[in-house]
């Protein structure tokens, strides 16, 4: 009976998750969608309470209220632009819980301890495919953790972002997977003689996981700062395979439904992102794309002499409000300057002058996809004032101002044209066709791919240097004098 009522639950749970991802297509729903996966994980947790296999329920609650309790105070610390940290550091505590909890699986075939026998399991159960689907979930659950936290500390500049590699390290990477490999098989050959000799197929295992863990290591090293998100991504589809094969492990429905789910919908968000850049995964796990800006690149001149010109906050103001459409396109900057606020409000005042005020959102401004109408969406931006690049990208004919707060790299015209250019093919916002163009950032630095902007030097384009939250608020007194 109660093990129906469970199932019962996890269907109900899984439903919910699948009904609340579906609301996050929209930002209009995507509250909802967030508050329906949430019960849905709710009441997932609170069914496995009642599977009392291994822990008492209240030995799990334990876990629930401190696991909960940590979760509660990182989301509620957390600043946005740090989101993808986040969700790396989660990436990988999902691969390392998911591993622990496999290995521990096993485990319980070879306890012969009577004291433990409740949780004991029949040997007689263990068949390779049980042999297997603990590996795996091994293995993907280890490379996930180290790679994932590698991901965290170029994300937080605590490991460089340029592409580190030395000599021999494809070779050694190699090596290392066909080692893994060369573990897994192992394991699965001598399953039989798990209870006779089991120290061989334990060191295996051990062996394995250690390998996996450098391997985790060694594929994300190469990878360049600037594709982090990317990686993050698929760190997080890895997470999701692995749980769903402890779920296979374990026999619980609602760990495969939900592992399913993540590792589907994180190799969904890669190839987005991968398409929103006009590059293949490969290029992007092989690339080594991006890295730590280098002085040299903050330079007000353009490598062919060009300078660029400066503008004042009364200059813009003047600009925007005899402007008849003014197109805001809003970057990673934006998020970094907390500017949304400041930003609704300066569009309010231009609306109330007649001005048509559009925002121009790019798939992947900012550091995860979504970015921007997160934090638009904050500020109560109305949804239908928000274009997708490939709706608002002809209207930049039309437009009076684009005005450009802490986006680089998604205006940059070098994606469309110079072929030498290491973001040649990302599709860009063509805000360069707009009559005037405003940026407004701190300095010549560049944006997240390490390179200089074309756009920056372009005749129609004036430069209002300062952190956006302040430029933006001198340009209202402005506006409101004008
Ligand atoms: P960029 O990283 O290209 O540029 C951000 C700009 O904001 C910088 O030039 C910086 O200049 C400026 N800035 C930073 N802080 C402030 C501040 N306080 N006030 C004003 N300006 C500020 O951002 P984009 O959004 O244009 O591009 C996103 C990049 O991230 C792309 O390269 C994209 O490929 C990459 N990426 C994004 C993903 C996603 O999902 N969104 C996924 C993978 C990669 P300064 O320091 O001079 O102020």
């Amino acid at each position: 009976m109660i093990e129906t009522l469970i199932d019962i639950a996890y269907l109900v749970a899984a439903s919910f998750f699948i009904f609340g991802m579906k609301r996050l297509q929209s930002p209009a729903t995507a509250r909802q969608g967030n508050r329906l996966s949430a019960i849905a994980m709710f009441i997932a947790v609170l069914a496995t309470m009642f599977v009392a296999d291994i822990l008492t329920p209240v030995e799990m609650l334990i876990g629930v209220v401190l696991g909960g309790g940590i979760g509660l105070l990182l989301a509620r610390r957390v600043e946005l632009t740090s989101m993808p940290e986040l969700v790396g550091a989660l990436n990988g505590f999902g691969g390392l819980a998911s591993a622990l909890v496999a290995g521990a699986e096993l485990s319980r075939y070879l306890t012969n301890d009577s004291s433990a026998q409740a949780s004991t399991l029949a040997i007689a159960d263990f068949d390779p495919s049980v042999g297997i689907t603990i590996l795996l979930s091994v293995l993907i659950g280890v490379v996930t953790f180290s790679g994932s936290f590698i991901a965290v500390g170029k994300l937080s500049g605590k490991i460089s972002g340029n592409p580190i590699s030395f000599p021999g390290m494809r070779l050694l990477t190699l090596l290392l997977a066909a080692g893994a490999i060369g573990a897994f098989v192992m394991v699965v050959m001598n399953y039989s003689t798990i209870l006779s000799e089991p120290d061989p197929i334990l060191w295996s295992l051990v062996g394995m996981a250690g390998i996996a863990f450098f391997l985790g290591i060694l594929l994300v090293i190469p990878i360049g700062g600037a594709d982090m998100p990317v990686v993050v991504a698929l760190l997080n589809s890895y997470s999701g395979l692995a749980a769903a094969a402890t779920g296979f492990v374990l026999d619980n429905t609602a760990l495969i439904v939900s592992g399913a789910l993540v590792g589907a919908s994180g190799l969904i968000l890669t190839k987005i992102m991968c398409d929103a850049m006009n590059r293949s995964l490969l290029n992007v796990l092989l690339g080594g794309f991006g890295g730590d800006a280098d002085d040299s690149m903050v330079s007000s001149a353009s490598q062919d002499g060009k300078s660029i010109n400066q503008t004042s906050a009364d200059d813009v103001a003047i600009m925007l409000s005899y402007a008849d459409q003014v197109v805001v396109v809003p970057g990673y900057g934006m998020a970094v300057a907390q500017a949304q606020h400041q930003v609704r409000e300066l569009a309010d005042l231009l609306q109330s002058k007649g001005v048509r005020v559009k925002y121009a959102i790019h798939p992947v401004a900012g550091r995860m996809p979504g970015h921007m109408n997160v934090l638009l969406a904050e500020a109560n931006v109305p949804y239908d004032q928000l274009y997708e690049m490939d709706d608002i990208n002809g209207d930049f004919d039309n437009t009076d101002v684009s005005l450009i707060i802490g986006a680089n790299d998604v205006v940059n015209p070098a994606a469309r044209h110079d072929k030498a250019s290491p973001i040649y093919g990302m599709p860009i916002l063509n805000v360069d066709n707009s009559r005037n163009v405003i940026v407004l950032k701190r300095s010549m630095r560049p944006g997240y791919s390490g390179v200089q902007n074309e756009l920056f030097f372009n005749d129609n384009t004036r430069m209002l240097f300062g952190d956006a939250k302040d430029s933006i608020s001198s340009l209202t007194e402005e506006v409101k004098l004008v």
